[in-house]
């Protein structure tokens, strides 16, 4: 049990008063920021988006090394078509995998649906309605939980997931921000702003709805003034959760380029130790913690590749805040 932070594992527990996990799903969503010919998309990203491992089998449809230019002019590789038949036929499919997986596993846990995979709002709020309409009706979920980014959210878009609340317990958006300084924005060519995050948490927020933001720890260029600056908007906007990544080179990223050539330096675990100190104990405490490390499949990460595991990850980071005698917002003046 970690005692330093706000743990997720246990916020669930107290929560819903049993362990509960996430059914992955990708309904065949793409990104704007990907699929349009100008913006590039992201730095880091690859072709694959992020994914169960239940539903990682996909992966061997493509080609690890297919070019990133080719990607965005052609259409993503996606596992599905684009007839709204296919894609709500393949959320039965996937979520029959994922209850298979945890019942395996996982038996007499709740569950909740996770629209994970791209950018979950970049739809008509038709299809968006039928997509999680379908997922919800497979059973009994407690909470739905959608990723997006922070240029997808609209007002529409806000009513539709409040309509979900007489459905299940919390509705959850998950926002890609990163950092929250402009400079590291636009070094991982996000091609949104920092006011913009700002915005859909205010919307989301405003309508109850709960936000966890994402961010990445490592950026090349960023100082601990800069963490410091992404810890200080997570505290304004009163962000509800956070999901905390390491820097992963992917390989076949803009990224992975540019640490080819020897420009980008990956942190290490002393180093993701370092600035997750530095984060956690700035950011106050009930703030829930959903993630603290990266998770890219191996046969996909270029570096670090040495980085231990993420129960000795948490462990290390566990131990080394009680040395430190430091907790979760311990640091906020
Ligand atoms: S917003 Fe997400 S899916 Fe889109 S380009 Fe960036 S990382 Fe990739």
């Amino acid at each position: 049990m970690y005692t330093r932070w706000n743990d997720y594992t246990v916020y669930l527990l107290n929560r819903y008063g049993t362990k509960v996990y996430r059914i992955g799903i990708d309904g065949g969503f793409t990104c704007p920021h990907r699929s349009s010919k100008h913006s590039g998309g992201c730095i880091y990203c690859d072709a694959l988006g992020s994914s169960s491992v239940y539903l990682r089998t996909h992966e061997s449809n493509f080609t690890r090394k297919s070019s990133f230019e080719k990607d965005i002019d052609n259409k993503i590789p996606h596992p599905f078509d684009d007839s709204m038949a296919t894609r709500l036929s393949a959320i039965d499919e996937q979520i029959l995998k994922g209850k298979a997986y945890l019942d395996t596993r996982f038996p007499s846990t709740k569950r909740s649906i996770y629209f994970q995979a791209y950018t979950n709002t970049f739809d008509t709020v038709e299809h968006l309605k039928m997509l999680y309409d379908r997922a919800l009706s497979s059973g009994e979920y407690v909470e739905l939980i959608i990723s997006t980014r922070p240029d997808c959210i609209t007002h529409d878009v806000v009513d539709l997931l409040l309509s979900y609340k007489k459905k299940v317990m919390s509705v959850w958006v998950e926002l890609g921000l990163q950092s929250g300084n402009e400079e590291s924005l636009k070094y991982l060519n996000r091609g949104h702003t920092v006011e913009d995050y700002k915005r859909a948490v205010s919307l989301l927020k405003g309508g109850g709805i709960e936000v966890s933001t994402h961010i990445i720890l490592g950026i090349p260029g960023e100082t601990d003034q800069h963490i410091l600056r992404t810890a200080s908007l997570i505290r304004e906007v009163e962000s509800d959760a956070v999901k905390i990544h390491n820097l992963h080179v992917v390989a076949g990223t803009k990224l992975y380029e540019a640490y080819k050539r020897g420009e980008v330096e990956v942190p290490d675990m002393a180093d993701h130790l370092y600035n997750t100190i530095l984060f956690l104990t700035h950011i106050p405490k009930d703030i829930v913690i959903q993630r603290l490390v990266s998770d890219t499949p191996k046969h996909r990460l270029a570096a670090p590749r040495d980085f231990p595991d993420k129960g000795y990850f948490l462990q290390s980071l566990e131990k080394s805040m009680k040395e430190q005698h430091v907790y979760q917002g311990e640091w906020i003046k």
